[in-house]
């Protein structure tokens, strides 16, 4: 078993360095990295999402490749449309409502995404749960027009009941990102009507299948979003993106570029817009460089093993 320590480039969830185990099975290679905060009890489903991709594999795809979004920060409208520019993807997720953005400039940076990726291109914007509704219903309606359109937007408020006052309100898609964790939570999500699309995670679902099943109960059309794990992890969550009977929208895994390594020679980073759909995950032939020092590798082991044990 490996533990790797990878540092990430930007802050993210209050952390700077991303860490986890890969587990080696008969079917090759999973990743086990829930975040530090979450309970032992909270860490089961990211373990058997580790355990079917090393010890069962993956269910065959429908599909080879997956498009996948490029994500704008909170930065100038001219970076904003340097970077879509520069990424090749026909998708941008834009983030909005970060306290050190006004909604004006919001309104300039999605205006230039809209500029750099021509009418073509479909872009969302995720407020990371930020808004009240009446900020929300507000916020999208004005992100809509400076954007010529968005195709959705993502989590504007903490709540069920408040995302599904908000999707009464607007014309725009509401999509469910963070009040998905659980694998009970897309049914309840598309029960109360408060979105339109729910946004699923390999690892807190408890794998491909789950995620699969999970998927199939809620009727809503999904996007599969990565944990930002290494290439390891993404494979998995490629393999779900390749496996759904339905993809109508770009995919949230093109994440590697967010840390500053990988631990494989052969990472998924996309190609023009596009990651390909893998049977298995790459061999982290590149674990020597990011191998995590001591405490961290013994607080790992320490964490699994609990896990295990149940
Ligand atoms: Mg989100």
């Amino acid at each position: 078993m490996d533990v790797y320590a990878i540092g990430l480039r930007n802050r993210f969830r209050g952390i700077t360095v991303r860490e986890g185990v890969l587990l080696h099975g008969p079917a090759g290679w999973g990743e086990f990295c829930p975040f530090a905060e979450y309970s032992d009890a909270e860490c089961l489903p990211w373990l058997a999402a580790a355990v079917e991709a090393s010890e069962r594999g993956w269910p065959e795809p429908v599909r080879d490749r997956v498009a996948v979004n490029t994500t704008v920060p909170v930065v100038p409208p001219e970076r904003a449309h340097e970077l879509v520019a520069a990424s090749g993807c026909r998708t941008a997720k834009v983030k909005v409502a970060d306290p050190r953005s006004p909604l004006a400039g919001d309104c300039d940076r999605v205006a230039a995404v809209r500029d750099a990726l021509g009418p073509a291109g479909a872009i969302r914007v995720d407020a990371n749960a930020a808004w009240d509704v009446e900020t929300a219903v507000a916020a999208i309606t004005a992100l809509d027009k400076a954007a010529g359109g968005l195709e959705y937007v993502e989590q504007p408020c903490p709540s069920v009941e408040e995302l599904a006052a908000v999707r009464r309100r607007v014309g725009v898609r509401i999509a469910a990102d963070e009040s998905i964790r659980r694998a009970e939570d897309p049914l309840r999500v598309a029960v109360a009507g408060a979105a339109d699309v729910a946004v699923l995670k390999v690892a807190p679902l408890g794998g491909v299948r789950r995620a699969l099943a999970v998927a199939e109960a809620c009727g809503l059309p999904c996007v599969v979003s990565s944990a930002v794990e290494t290439s390891v992890g993404l494979a998995a969550g490629l393999a779900l993106a390749g496996a759904l009977p339905t993809l109508d929208f770009a995919c949230g895994l093109g994440t590697i570029s967010l840390l500053e390594g990988d631990v494989t020679s052969q990472p998924l980073s996309p190609v023009d817009g596009y990651l390909p759909v893998p049977r298995h995950a790459p061999a982290p032939d590149r674990y020597a460089d990011f191998a995590a020092g001591e405490a961290a590798r013994a607080w790992w082991l320490d964490r699994l093993d609990r896990v295990r044990a149940g």
